[in-house]
């Protein structure tokens, strides 16, 4: 059993340990590591002693006292603490001589650094040794031996643990002698007495020859007790950790990762040499080849099943197991024309490395051979260039091939799994998933074993990748979304109301979550990777709601959803200030995968940043018309800028609020049918004053009633100018494949071009003035049993007779929904129309929005769509439909 820093880093943790220790039934040997941190500061304490830094001694002093502390809390008061004590004082002074001999003589040796190392090791054993009932302490520098490597012999299938490699046979007899009993060369029996156990230290050991302390390489206590387990054929191997098991990937990256029941040796293998730091990666070696297996367990967790790694394992039907990484990557690039179908270039290549120790852990040739590209840690980077430059000095002189190319600063993904071999798709699901997220890959390797799959990538993009890719192999758990909300008057307030009440349901029933990761207003935003938490909102509204309990009687049934709003509000009021480029830059410097941008505000700056959003792979949902009516080129650019990236940018509440109309123009174009003719009423607020103008309410009361209902534009000559349903009708007419600005439409005015001139104030006082003509026009069409309606209009006029010929195949169709519009004529106005009874525009109650196609499938008989156009929670719940259709 080895028990990791991180199991005996804390006064309960350490006592876990000992109550998992003492309920074993069998002998065991548990191998423990330093107190958690403190090998670090042990190396950091060195350096301080090295530079000739005094404060080193008062870094001492803390390791001192961190030990110290620890014994006086795990151990009772008696003679087993003092003799501790004492023991623990011994190795402790030792340890300040070497350290003030640093100080004095300013030198560092890796000998002496590995002796300032063991001690770490050296007194968590003795702890645990006295901590633990009936047992032993045995000192792994008698048995674990070690030799030394000159580098230009190092072979480069060795992990880079210094430059120390095991002595394997000697260790193994050493180890069996010390605790079994060996008879004929076979072991009969372990020399442990009932249940007792031996404490061993790990990661230390002892030169073969000189008899000087060495280790194993950072993080090797696992080593230890693999080697360990090893040689006395052992039944299984425990690691003791922090996590419940081996798991999916890096939980400190990605929280949303889970443990993997069953893992292969070979899988465990290719995840920890990628970076899966749970298990060093020698450790699977000694126990691989013995067919011991290997446990992963939790001390903070001890009931918790964990992961085993072992030859057969159950096929969970995955395409892969685990994903991992490492940060720090170089990749050097070799290349030139003599390189191709010239043997041997390789050759030098890889000797010349290993000659100099240079650990090589990815590779990739292209087929036409005129370069390959090598992966290297970034330590080793300027040293393997040097050597390469120096290798090839000659054909670098005579130009046939190029100075080595590194590129620092990457990170290097695998995706690991058994299953992976002979199933096909697997890197094109890798890939297409990386692509859509903006990330480049710029090198991958996969063996012919097909069990990993490695790519470089930029450093930046590691946690975007890492998440992606996890998402889209291990779905099982659930799809995230993460969202920027910008916005919180009424739409996105209800929005961010709505995605609250529904959260813990998508995420139930469809697997997917939302997380709000951003929320701006005008002036504040706050940003969080791990989602802000609409709870907060809601508590913070029912304060409210007391508050205005006990000030006020509360009885408007609407007053949640204001209660909702004003907490939001008064929760960014508190966030950090922000302007349109904090903004711009937190989003894009979030670099977060599978991103929204929301836009509920109706801001033309906010609309501005769209394009660079969508260019770094961010989706962007639109209650905002702006960006959508603006002129053709940025419209177009938008559309184009999310094909290419493979993002979407929605935006159906432009238009008649949640009614789906964009939608289905879209589906209709996209399926090969023509749009003909739109005709629609869009503005809620020209209904609402057609439909409430009598002979009691004349026209300039509807206006003022309009406004103060808050239907109305806060001028609203912007909805009596017609401007507002201009802009609805533009993005209709686009998304039905023409090319149109708002400068074609045509608008006829129902009040005279004055009124639209002067000031708003001139414009109130002088509104009284129409209402005798309206009244006059209004009992006129009374009398005709006939309505006012503000209509949009786009029509096709030069289309020829129907012919099939004229259908727009299916490709014309989404080439022009992608904004590239043909050259038919059209013709688009809005006007106010007189409709009688039968039609069906006649009967539009209160600020409903009605829409007709006539297409060429739909010709006789227009579709229509019909329903609330306007208002808040209509809108918020067509924003969050766009959102899901992302899903
Ligand atoms: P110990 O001190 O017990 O040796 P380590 O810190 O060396 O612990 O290793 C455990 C840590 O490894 C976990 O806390 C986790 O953050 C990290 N880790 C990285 N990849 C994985 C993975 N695939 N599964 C589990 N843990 C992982
Ligand atoms: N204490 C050593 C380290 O931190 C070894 C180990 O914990 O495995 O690297
Ligand atoms: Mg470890």
């Amino acid at each position: 059993m080895k028990f990791g820093g991180t199991s005996v880093g804390s006064v309960e943790s350490i006592l876990n340990v000992k109550k998992i220790v003492e309920r074993q039934t069998e002998p065991v040997i548990v191998v423990v590591s330093a107190l958690g941190g403190i090998t670090d500061k042990l190396i950091k304490t060195s350096r301080m002693a090295v530079d000739g830094n005094q404060l080193y001694q008062e870094s001492f002093e803390e390791i001192k006292a961190r030990h110290n502390e620890m014994i006086s809390a795990v151990i009772p008061a008696g003679e087993k603490r003092d003799k501790l004590l004492a023991t623990v004082e011994e190795l402790l002074e030792e340890l300040r001589s070497i350290y003030q001999g640093v100080f004095l003589i300013r030198d560092l040796s890796p000998k002496t650094q590995a002796a300032i190392v063991s001690y770490g090791e050296r007194i968590s054993s003795q702890i645990m040794a006295a901590l633990v009932d009936n047992a032993e302490w045995y000192d792994s520098r008698e048995f674990i031996k070690t030799e030394h490597l000159p580098f230009n012999h190092l072979p480069f299938t060795i992990y880079k643990a210094g430059k120390n490699r095991l002595v394997r046979e000697l260790t193994n007899k050493l180890v069996r002698e010390t605790f079994a009993e060996i008879v004929n060369g076979q072991i009969v029996n372990c020399k442990l007495s009932n249940c007792k156990c031996y404490v061993v230290p790990g990661f230390i050991s002892t030169d073969a020859e000189s008899g000087e302390v060495t280790n194993l390489g950072r993080g090797g206590s696992d080593y230890t007790a693999s080697i360990i387990a090893a040689a006395l054929d052992a039944s299984v191997l425990e690691i003791w950790t922090d996590v419940d098991g081996f798991m999916t990937a890096d939980p400190k990256v990605i929280s949303s990762a889970y443990v993997i029941p069953e893992l292969s040796y070979i899988e465990a293998m290719e995840l920890c040499n990628f970076g899966a730091k749970v298990i060093y990666p020698p450790t699977i070696y000694p126990v691989c080849i013995k067919h011991i297996p290997i446990l992963i367990k939790n001390t903070f967790n001890p009931d918790a099943p964990g992961s085993i790694i072992k030859d057969e394992v159950e096929d969970d039907k995955r395409s892969i197991k685990g994903i991992s990484s490492i940060k720090g990557t170089t990749l050097i690039t070799v290349a030139g024309l003599s390189m191709v179908g010239v043997i041997g270039v390789n050759r030098r290549i890889f000797t010349c490395l290993a000659d100099n120790g240079i650990s090589v852990f990815m590779v990739s040739q292209a087929s036409s051979e005129n370069s390959t590209s090598i992966g290297v840690q970034d330590e080793d980077a300027d040293e393997a260039c040097r050597v390469l430059n120096e290798e090839f000095q000659k054909e670098i002189e005579d130009g046939s091939m190029f100075p080595m190319l590194a590129e620092k600063g990457l990170a290097t993904v695998a995706i690991v799994g058994e299953n992976m071999k002979h199933t096909p798709g697997i890197a094109g699901k890798l890939f297409g998933t990386l692509g859509r997220s903006g990330i480049s890959v710029i090198a991958c390797a996969q063996g012919a074993s097909e069990t990993n799959i490695s790519f470089v990538i930029n450093q930046n993009f590691l946690r975007k990748a890492l998440n992606v890719i996890h998402d889209s192999f291990f779905l099982s758990e659930y799809q995230v979304l993460n969202l920027f909300i910008c916005g919180v008057g009424t739409v996105g307030g209800s929005l961010l109301e709505q995605i609250h009440q529904q959260q813990e349901k998508l995420k139930r029933e469809l697997r997917l979550k939302l997380n709000v990761v951003g929320i701006a207003s005008g002036h504040n935003a706050m940003f969080t990777r791990e989602g802000i938490a609409l709870e907060g909102v809601k508590s913070e509204k029912l304060k409210v709601k007391n508050e205005s309990n006990q000030s006020a009687n509360e009885t408007n049934s609407d007053s949640s959803l204001f209660t909702f709003h004003s907490s939001l509000k008064k929760m960014l009021a508190a966030a950090p200030k922000s302007d349109i480029k904090r903004l711009h830059d937190e989003v894009i410097g979030m670099n977060i995968f599978n991103s929204v941008f929301v836009d509920c505000t109706a801001s033309p700056e906010v609309a501005g940043l769209y394009a660079d959003f969508l260019e770094h792979n961010i989706n962007v949902v639109a209650a905002n018309k702006i960006a959508a009516s603006s002129d053709y080129e940025n419209y177009r650019h938008l559309k184009q800028t999310s094909q290419k990236r493979g993002v979407k940018f929605l935006f159906e509440t432009n238009v008649g609020a949640g009614l789906p109309i964009i939608r289905t123009i879209n589906d209709l174009c996209n399926s090969g049918d023509k749009i003909l003719r739109i005709e629609a009423v869009l503005s809620g607020t020209l209904n609402f004053i057609f439909n409430t103008i009598s002979k009691d309410v004349p026209f300039s009361e509807t206006v003022r009633m309009a406004h103060e209902k808050g239907y109305s534009e806060p001028d609203p000559r912007i909805d009596l100018s017609g401007t507002d349903v201009i802009r609805k009708l533009v993005i209709l007419a686009r998304e039905a494949g023409y090319e149109i600005s708002k400068e074609d439409v045509e608008a006829k005015l129902f009040i005279p071009q004055s009124f639209f001139e002067g000031t708003l104030e001139d414009f109130w006082k002088n509104l009284p003035s129409l209402d005798a003509d309206f009244e006059a026009r209004r009992q006129e069409l009374e009398k005709q049993n006939k309505a006012w309606r503000f209509v949009a209009k786009m029509e096709v006029i030069d289309q020829s007779p129907l012919t099939i010929d004229h259908l727009a195949t299916p490709e014309d169709a989404a080439a022009k929904n992608n904004g590239q519009s043909s050259m038919v004529n059209v013709q688009c106005s809005v006007s106010l129309r007189e409709f009688d009874s039968n039609h069906s525009f006649y009967k539009l109650e209160g600020s409903n929005n009605i829409v007709m196609l006539t297409t060429e499938r739909y010709r006789e008989y227009p579709m229509l769509i019909q329903g609330y156009g306007a208002g808040a929670s209509v809108t918020a719940a067509g924003v969050f439909a766009d959102i899901m259709s992302l899903a």
